[in-house]
């Protein structure tokens, strides 16, 4: 054999060339990298290395193998059911094929093969098969045909023992498909040769399945189905060459199992779970993975991923929608007034509707449906009326931005207050434009010059201050000021120069949504784009049907509605929620696919969410009445730091809300932590700690939220939030890696070095770091040099050795972690 690089060589041996890398250099080789050739003599030590390593005769997963001659045996039993037609499409694989249409026979193979290490150069293997066949009925069987499939593997590649022929029998071994089925499509499998391999794991002969991946489902002329069974005498063994690899596209969902992505490729699912293990994650047939694990994994053995969303079905629907849509047209802005409690929402709401809803045709009386719409000289504008900010923020929950204009009251006679502030807040984080209603100033003690000099310092600037939010001086009481405010207001979406495509199918949102006694559910749509006809149907959430009918604030019946119009809805199949999207789908059947799925999806999502308080979702647990009190559990490094955050924690209680500390502690999160978290549905808290193996296993089984902090504030900051439905913090801390310390090597020159081995993520030289001695933070730093063998790197992946230095930090210890972090910024969305 003649020379190889070190990479080339690992494909042909089917490891990772991280690992072989590494054990190149346990085996006392110099090797730079993956690029630089490897001679036959260095193949022998790294050989002889391993052996030492494992043991004689230790043939098994890695790159153990006997030198001078490794026998392996493997007995395997199988039912092989005879039917007609099936008993002639024996396949890759099948040793037997009964004479005559029978039944069930069971087969049994013993398979040796031995290596036999002569030079240095060759390793020769001599694959011994004896297959005995017993027959379950009496039933004569043809003489066996027995073809030996696996040392194709081998066969190629001299010098090491394969990985994958220990630990795979149901690649390796000659095993008789038991099930038809299996029969079926196995027997149209093709064998291809090893050198056409690209997969590190060397078994991508499994993968060739027939001639062009589904196609091979089509029948092929039996008698070259035939020809690739029958021994040919050659050193093939008969198997066919096919000229190409055959690679194809494999769809992968947003989560799909071990089981069910193996079958996509058409290979075993041991087959996937082979090459998990070589990325370092035990899984199981059943288990989910996510979808960039299950992409990898198609990579690995060969095939192209596809990467399917989970709502392709629904982004079908939106490419369709738009495809239909024509060109945009101006239409009216969507207001939404928010400002603390008590400075006026409601009066100037009403005021608004009571004046300006042209309320004549049905009587005066107006309906609440959570929004209406004015039609003014100058344009028209929607309110979206629900009080306070719950409606905005349940929309901005969902991503939901149906707000263009946001109209914050704040009364003269009191100035900013936090929920103004709130509000100022949540306006920026969305990206929309305020309009000041300074109100109250009807009122004597009205001070408009101080609500404007206090929003200043939130960087509110008012125009006449040289800024661009409009200030408008109104009385929700006596309408003074109104009519100018509504001027602002169109004044503003001019400049927005909003627009919205008014033809084809509609798309909204829900604004709000109830259950009639007489009229069944009843949810009120903002229709966004398109027009939204009666007789529709109608998508939102897991609900949909037929639009029976259409009313808008007036109960007026509608025969359509347009952008920016609220309409309230009866027909659908339960009432939606508040912020949900609206859609209208081409047919019911349609509209039903979707529902399901989602329905689905939501049970699975709910299941998880009722178990334990999230600080993500505690403001909507808290409105709706789920929780008044939310648990924690507080681990920090010192007890200094553990009263602290307990004491600040706890005063963070309001009416609505008590902050309960139900345990705390010094040191890392422990098993006993996680489960008093979780018994308690807690909330965890790690100041300068970190959870072990065994706490982890707890918090993931309980979905339990943890949160690790480094500032003391921060930590209050983000409960704070929380618990008042406001954004949360915008920094966030993410841990991108974690090295654990095997070795330390001090060197009077460069210090500490801490040989590691990167056991989560990946460790990356430029980001900074924290050195965790058992779960707790004992120093908090950068890297100053990261090095795989000898060369400088900037990353190293999991599963990989590497030598760590810390900067201005020579305590490392072996057993210390070291954990690499990012601040990442998190997307403030409406
Ligand atoms: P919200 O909590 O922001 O919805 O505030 P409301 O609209 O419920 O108003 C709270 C109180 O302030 C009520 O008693 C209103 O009558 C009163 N109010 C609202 N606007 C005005 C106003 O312009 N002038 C006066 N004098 N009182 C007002
Ligand atoms: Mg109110």
């Amino acid at each position: 054999m003649s020379e190889i690089t070190v990479k080339q060589f690992a494909d042909v041996v089917g490891v990772p060339v991280d690992r072989l890398l590494v054990q190149l250099g346990e085996a006392g080789l110099e090797v730079k990298g993956e690029d630089q050739n490897i001679t036959d003599d260095e193949k022998m030590k790294l050989l002889s290395h391993l052996r030492d390593k494992h043991g004689k005769g230790e043939a098994r997963i890695g790159l153990a193998a006997e030198p001078k001659k490794i026998t392996l045996k493997r007995k395997s039993v199988s039912e092989l059911r005879q039917t007609g037609s099936a008993g002639r499409s024996t396949g890759r694989g099948a040793p037997a094929r009964a004479a005559k249409p029978a039944h069930t026979v069971n087969v049994e193979v013993r398979k040796k093969r031995t290596y036999v290490k002569r030079l240095p150069k060759e390793e020769i293997e001599e694959p011994v098969e004896e297959p005995v066949i017993e027959e379950a009925l009496p039933e004569v069987v043809e003489q066996p045909e027995v073809v030996e499939t696996a040392p194709v593997e081998v066969a190629e590649e001299k010098g090491v023992e394969k990985p994958v022929v220990e630990a795979a029998p149901a690649e390796a071994a000659p095993v008789a498909p038991a099930p038809d089925a299996d029969k079926r499509q196995k027997g149209r499998k093709g064998k291809k040769h090893e050198d056409d391999k690209k997969s590190k794991y060397g078994r991508k002969e499994l993968h060739v399945v027939g001639a062009g991946g589904s196609g091979g489902r089509r029948k092929k002329p039996r008698k070259q189905r035939r020809g690739r069974v029958s021994v040919s005498g050659t050193e093939e063994h008969g198997f066919e060459m096919p000229t190409a690899p055959i690679v194809r596209e494999v769809a992968i969902p947003e989560t799909i199992t071990v089981g069910e992505l193996a079958q996509k490729m058409s290979v075993k699912a041991g087959e996937v779970i082979k090459v998990m293990m070589n990325m370092g994650s035990m899984v199981t047939i059943n288990q989910p993975i996510d979808q960039d694990t299950a992409a990898i994994v198609v990579e690995e053995i060969g095939h192209t991923p596809k990467l399917i969303k989970d709502n392709a079905l629904e982004e079908d629907l939106v490419m369709a929608s738009e495809a239909e849509a024509g060109d945009k047209e101006p239409r009216p802005p969507v207001v939404t007034i928010m400002g603390h409690v008590d400075h006026g929402k409601t009066s100037l709401l009403d005021y608004i509707r009571r004046t300006k809803v042209a309320a004549g045709e049905a009587g005066g009386i107006t309906q609440h449906i959570g929004a209406y719409h004015v039609e003014l000289d100058k344009g028209g504008i929607t309110f979206l009326d629900t009080p306070g900010h719950a409606a905005f923020t349940a929309m901005r929950a969902r991503g939901a931005g149906a707000t263009d204009i946001v109209v914050l009251v704040v009364a003269a006679d009191d100035g900013v207050m936090p929920q103004t502030i709130e509000a100022v807040q949540h306006a920026k984080a969305a990206n929309v434009p305020l309009i000041i209603a300074v109100n109250k100033m009807d009122k004597p003690e009205a001070d408009p010059d101080r609500v404007k000099t206090e929003l200043a310092n939130h960087e509110v600037i008012p125009e006449d201050w040289g800024g661009d939010t409009i200030f408008a001086h109104v009385s929700a009481q006596t309408g003074e000021g109104v009519d100018d405010l509504l001027e602002a207001i169109i004044l503003q979406a001019e400049v927005l120069e909003l627009k919205a495509v008014k033809s084809g199918p509609a798309r909204g949102v829900v604004v709000e949504s109830r259950l009639d006694k007489g009229r069944g559910p009843v949810a009120t749509v903002l229709v966004q784009s398109g027009t939204l006809k009666d007789g529709d149907i109608l998508l939102s959430g897991t609900e949909y049907g037929r639009v029976r009918a259409l009313f808008n604030e007036n109960h007026t019946k509608l025969n359509d509605a347009g952008p920016s119009i609220p309409v309230e809805v009866l027909g659908l199949s339960g009432a939606p929620n508040a912020g949900d999207e609206v859609m209208v789908v081409p047919s019911e059947r349609k509209a039903r696919e979707i529902a399901t799925f989602r329905q689905t999806k939501d049970r699975e999502s709910k299941l998880a969410k009722q178990q334990a308080a999230k600080l993500a979702n505690i403001f909507t647990q808290m409105e709706e009445g789920e929780i008044s009190t939310l648990n924690v559990v507080v681990k920090a490094d010192v007890q200094g730091s553990v009263e602290a955050l307990s004491d600040s924690l706890t005063n963070l209680s309001t009416d609505e809300v008590r902050v309960k500390i139900v345990g705390s502690g010094v040191g890392g999160i422990n098993e006993t932590d996680a489960n008093l978290a979780a018994a308690s549905k807690a909330v965890i808290i790690g100041f300068n700690v970190r959870a072990d193996a065994s706490a982890k296993t707890v918090i993931s089984e309980n979905e339990l939220d943890l949160h690790y902090y480094s500032v003391i504030y921060e930590a209050i900051d983000e409960v704070k939030s929380s618990l008042s439905g406001m954004l949360s913090p915008e920094i966030r801390e993410e841990i991108i890696g974690m090295a654990e310390v095997r070795d330390v090597f001090k060197s009077p020159k460069i210090g500490a070095i801490a040989g590691c081995l990167v056991v989560e993520g990946t460790v990356k030289k430029s980001n900074p770091i924290r050195v965790l001695r058992e779960n707790v933070v004992i120093y908090q730093g950068e890297l100053e040099s990261l090095r795989r063998f000898k060369d400088d790197v900037n990353e190293v992946q999991s599963g990989t050795e590497c030598g760590i230095g810390v900067k201005d930090y020579n305590d490392v210890k072996p057993g210390d972690q070291i954990e690499v972090y990012e601040r990442v910024e998190v997307a403030r969305t409406l």
